[in-house]
């Protein structure tokens, strides 16, 4: 039988250990806040600014929004960014990506203070994650660490596969497995668009992390006997439902399902672990700037 992970419920259990964070930072009368800067019309990512702060509101953190016309100069972005680095009252800044084309993405991640960096982006932070000394992990790739340490998967010594090398997903991914640390110690092979014969990589793999941005590339002849598969997918197809779409991930569910041991589905599996790792990078560097001691989850 395989084991589909329930992504909800391991995240809903790294909340409840927030909870508790929150409330020794409450006793020191430290509230955690979290900025959000959303600078597009793009519904996708209003969806995801408003999942964030309510994120925020039902553990007790303060939402900080601004918002700005995606016609503003980008220096109007930069005004924004450097009064929240200023604000004593804001712990973490995310500005959502993607920004318009006339804006620098790269100049935006390095103005944002490194201290209150929850994405984990800015280079000094990416540094210390391939330094091996960690300060904030990337949201997503560390939300799939927890994954599948709530799996009881053992990453040590597993051929791990990753399909995808985003800043925000991939690489990161790679370095969390790579790390001499729990969570880590695998043999990490990284394929992307021009990588020959995917199949041949995925099909030896122990784990499979499917981060392509493809509809069901990943289906199940590609996938080795007794494997784990993590799904970060989230990819929208025309329908013909009165929605008129629906989601679906990179690996194809039912097929993989037939092979793999132990598989995330899409929606509820790494989506909300996203969210929730966001929240712990928030609680996070609300202790490390107020210097309170906090056990997180
Ligand atoms: P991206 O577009 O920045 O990167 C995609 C990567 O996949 C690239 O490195 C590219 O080389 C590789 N790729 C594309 N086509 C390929 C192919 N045919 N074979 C092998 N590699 C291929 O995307 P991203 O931001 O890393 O996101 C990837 C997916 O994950 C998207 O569907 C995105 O929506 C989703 N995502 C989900 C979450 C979540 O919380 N669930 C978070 C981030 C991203």
């Amino acid at each position: 039988m395989t084991h589909v992970i329930d992504g909800n419920a391991v995240a809903d259990r790294i909340t409840d250990g927030l909870e508790a964070c929150v409330e020794t930072l409450e006793a020191e009368q430290v509230t955690p806040g979290l900025a959000t800067v959303l600078m597009s019309d793009d519904p996708a990512s209003e969806t995801y600014i408003s999942m964030k702060q309510q994120g925020c509101a039902d553990l007790g953190i303060e939402s900080i929004h601004r918002e700005l016309d995606p016609s503003a100069s980008a220096d109007d972005l930069f005004e924004i960014v450097a009064a929240l680095n200023d604000d004593p009252d804001v712990h973490g800044i995310l500005v959502q990506m993607p920004v318009p084309d006339h804006v620098d993405s790269t100049r935006v991640l390095r103005t944002i203070d490194p201290l209150k960096d929850v994405d984990g982006f800015h280079p000094e932070n990416v540094g210390r994650l391939v330094a091996g000394d960690p300060r904030y992990k990337p949201c997503t790739p560390h939300g799939i660490q927890k994954l599948l340490e709530a799996a009881d998967v053992d990453t040590e010594g597993t051929d791990a596969v990753i399909v995808g090398r985003s800043d925000i997903v991939g690489k990161p991914m790679a370095n969390l497995l790579i790390q001499k640390a729990p969570g880590g110690n695998a043999t990490v092979t990284v394929c992307h668009s021009r990588t020959e014969d995917l199949a041949a990589k995925t099909r030896e793999a122990d784990i499979v992390i499917a981060a392509a941005g493809v509809p069901e590339l990943v289906d199940g002849s590609m996938i080795g006997d007794g494997a784990v598969v993590i799904d970060v997918g989230v990819n929208r197809v025309e329908v013909d439902t009165e929605k008129g779409y629906e989601l679906v991930g990179d690996v194809e569910f039912e097929s993989a399902m037939e092979n793999a041991r132990t598989i995330t589905p899409v929606p509820g599996g790494v989506g909300p672990m996203t969210i929730a790792m966001l929240l712990y990078n928030t609680v996070k560097a609300t202790a490390i700037q107020e210097d309170v001691s906090v056990d997180l989850p």
